[in-house]
């Protein structure tokens, strides 16, 4: 497999109906640093330039990814799959937004060049849950939800980082 080239010129890839099918490190996109327990793996990436019949330039593909997210139950890593496609027509300006067909999302270009990984970034994040748990059951995932256990594991690790407590002690003493 390719690696996915982080920068695409829009006209260019469409006028020659380009296709990729790569990867992309999670490592390189950075806006996922902290919605994912940790950076290793890699990304699937299938982009598809176009013109549909209408003269529409389209990029249409999808994303599959098998990212960590720690789980809020047990706050142990758990894999999450991804499996997502998208269809944008590339439009110049915002007006362009207006006719076209709902199967596209538009997508404004401010530049001639499309950032490939940022895209990749926001779909991933909008196919992430804004929580996550193991599924149930999950011989991993030992607390329950509503366990007191979480509470109290949550209160010991906050109070070994309180940076306040060697001024309380102070002030005790004083
Ligand atoms: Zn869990």
């Amino acid at each position: 497999m390719q690696k996915i080239p982080q920068r695409l010129d829009a006209a260019k890839q469409v006028a020659a109906a380009l296709r990729y099918d790569g990867y992309v490190d999670l490592s390189r996109l950075s806006r996922l640093d902290d919605l994912l327990a940790e950076q290793q793996g890699e990304v699937k990436v299938s982009l598809n330039f176009d013109q549909d019949e209408q003269n529409i330039a389209v990029l249409w593909g999808s994303i599959e990814a098998e990212p960590k997210l720690i789980c809020q139950r047990c706050h142990k890593p758990d894999v999450f799959f991804i499996n997502t496609t998208f269809s944008f027509a590339l439009i110049q300006k915002e007006e362009d937004a207006e006719h076209l067909p709902e199967i596209y999302e538009p997508l404004l270009l401010s530049t001639p060049e499309i950032n490939v990984f940022e895209l990749i970034e926001e779909e991933l994040i909008l196919a992430l849950p804004i929580v996550h748990f193991h599924a149930e059951g999950h011989p991993d995932c030992s607390e329950s939800i509503e366990g007191a256990s979480f509470r109290d594991k949550d209160a010991g690790t906050a109070e070994k980082q309180n940076p306040f407590s060697v001024l309380e002690t102070l002030k005790l003493k004083s």
